[in-house]
């Protein structure tokens, strides 16, 4: 069965991403050549290939992977299997990479993949054959000190093995630091798999704790978004004493306003067919519509882009936002939600943790030393409240929004050091 994805308004995603950057790079006082630079993507390959299907068939798959930058280091991200991804989406991906890693301080630039197709419409045998051409036709980009792919939407750690696995058998040796977000028998790092949720949880609490809001008991949280970000980030708030009181999937919200029972809910969806909510009954259905606007405190898109959008974004009652999606917001929103009152702690600080504790992984890799999840779980903490207080710091020096703080900061790092390089020849 294929399962559809909630209808996104076809909103440009790069378009949104390049409004984001002009919006917080007229703010810095570098030369317009530079700015220029950064505006664009450094390199994006364009791939078809073939896959042979279970019953003998031959189809032709097209995928994408794009460097945005490598200034700051080997670009990293993930790689996304969805029916509507194009280039322009994993364009803007790419270019949130960068201004992600460099607001947390890794050494990395930015980068993403995506396979047009339906995961969830093809068998694991069809998964791995797309998968291990798909990593194929990429070596031409992907290296573990050139370029490392992970987890996005649609893939996950077994996707990745097959990619490491690939990789391995064409240099004739076991290559863990080529992706991160692997299955931990196999080179994975302790906390990866949650690290994103998690992330989006210590930011949620850090901003609440600012506001002195020191209950959370009182606070009533809605996630959209079951996924991997989604499940950890509604788990780790559950696992806090937050009040979760809907979260959704593509078969709709699941609404109790007493709060769900996330270990429940995870009980129910590890043995769901394909993993979804449909059928879970200790909660009211509601429509992903009506869980953006629902009345609760904290509300954290954790599924696609473009979900805040200008036809939506008066409805939002919560008083804080945390993106646990990449672009979950568009710039009409942002004023929106701003004029509201409303917070916003944006994508590339909110879901920053992915990458963190993969950045984690690969050091993990390349040194053949391995952490423990306290270790993990404390060096994801001091990196993402660093990266937090640096945010806070710009927005009181430019008065300006809490995103636009963010790119701010990314921007300027990744513009000093282009500077700092040099422009070669
Ligand atoms: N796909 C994730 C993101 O958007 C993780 C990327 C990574 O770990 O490299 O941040």
């Amino acid at each position: 069965m294929a399962i559809q994805a909630p209808a996104t308004e076809h909103i440009n995603a790069y378009e949104v991403a390049l409004r984001q950057y002009d919006r917080a790079v007229a703010y810095l006082d570098l030369p317009q050549g530079i700015k220029d630079y950064l505006r664009h993507t450094k390199r994006e390959l364009s791939v078809n290939f073939p896959v042979r299907m279970d019953n003998g068939d031959i189809r032709i798959f097209s995928g994408y992977r794009v460097h945005h930058s490598t200034v700051l280091g080997p670009s990293k991200g993930g790689i996304r299997y969805a029916p509507n991804v194009d280039l322009d989406e994993v364009r803007a991906l790419a270019m949130w990479m960068t201004w992600k890693c460099a607001l947390v301080n890794l050494p990395y630039g930015g980068a993403k993949g995506g396979v047009i197709c339906d995961p969830y419409d093809m068998t694991p045998t069809e998964l791995e054959r797309l998968t291990r051409r798909y990593a194929t036709e990429i070596s031409l980009l992907i290296s573990p000190h050139g370029d490392i792919p992970a987890p996005d939407m649609g893939t996950n750690a077994q996707t990745m093995a097959w990619i490491m696995d690939t990789y391995s058998m064409t240099v004739g040796y076991s290559v863990p630091a080529i992706v991160t977000g692997k299955p931990i028998n196999v080179g994975g790092s302790q906390g990866r798999k949650e690290a994103t949720g998690r992330g989006v949880i210590i930011c949620m609490d850090e901003a609440l704790r600012r506001a002195g809001h020191n209950d959370p008991g009182e606070i009533r949280v809605a996630i959209q978004g079951f996924g991997n970000v989604g499940t950890y980030a509604a788990k780790h708030a559950f696992d806090l004493g937050y009040k979760v009181i809907a979260i959704s999937d593509v078969t709709g919200g699941y609404y109790n306003a007493q709060g769900l029972d996330i270990d429940d809910v995870m009980a129910y969806t590890e043995h769901s067919h394909h993993n979804l909510l449909e059928g879970y009954s200790k909660a009211d259905k509601i429509t992903n519509a009506e869980l953006l606007a629902l009345d609760c405190d904290v509300l954290a898109p954790c599924a696609l882009e473009n979900q805040i959008t200008e036809a939506n974004a008066a409805d939002v009652k919560a008083f804080l936002v945390v993106e646990g999606a990449n672009g979950p917001t568009t710039p009409e929103a942002d004023d929106i939600l701003f004029d509201k009152g409303v917070h916003i702690i944006p994508d590339i600080l909110a879901n920053a943790g992915g990458v963190t504790v993969s950045y984690f992984e690969w050091v993990q890799g390349l040194q053949s030393f391995f952490w423990d999840v306290e270790e993990v779980n404390r060096q994801l903490g001091r990196v993402l409240i660093k990266a937090y207080d640096d945010v806070v710091r710009t927005q009181e020096q430019y008065n300006v929004d809490m995103r636009t703080a963010a790119q701010i900061t990314a921007i300027k790092r990744v513009g000093e050091a282009t500077r700092t390089r040099g422009i070669y020849p």
